[in-house]
C-alpha cells in the first residue's frame, strides 16, 4: 500500500465509494480534497530562515522544539509527497 494517494485516486475513490456509510465516506475525501488544496494555498514557498534558537524566523514560528520542523516545511514535504504519488 503506496504511503500517500494522488488526488485522482482519491477522487475516483469519491465517485465510486459504495459502502454502508457512503455518505460519510464521501464528506470525509471531498475534505481531504479541500484541505489538500488548502495547504497548497496557504503554503509559503519561501524558505524557512532558522534563528540560532531553532525557530522558524520567516514564518514567525519562532519557539520550535528541536527536532520540531517550522509548519511551512512540513506542508511542503507533504506536499511533494502528493505530486509524487500524482506523478504515479
Ligand atoms: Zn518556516
Amino acid at each position: 500500500m503506496p504511503e500517500r494517494i494522488s488526488e485522482d485516486q482519491l477522487t475516483r475513490w469519491l465517485e465510486h465509494v459504495d459502502y454502508a456509510d457512503a455518505d460519510e465516506s464521501r464528506a470525509m475525501a471531498a475534505e481531504l480534497v479541500q484541505l489538500r488544496r488548502l495547504i497548497a494555498d496557504f503554503t509559503d514557498r519561501d524558505d524557512c530562515r532558522i534563528d540560532h534558537h531553532g525557530g522558524c524566523q520567516a514564518h514567525g514560528y519562532l519557539s520550535l522544539e528541536p527536532g520540531e520542523l517550522c509548519p511551512h516545511t512540513e506542508a511542503k514535504q507533504l506536499l511533494a509527497e502528493w505530486e509524487e504519488a500524482d506523478r504515479g
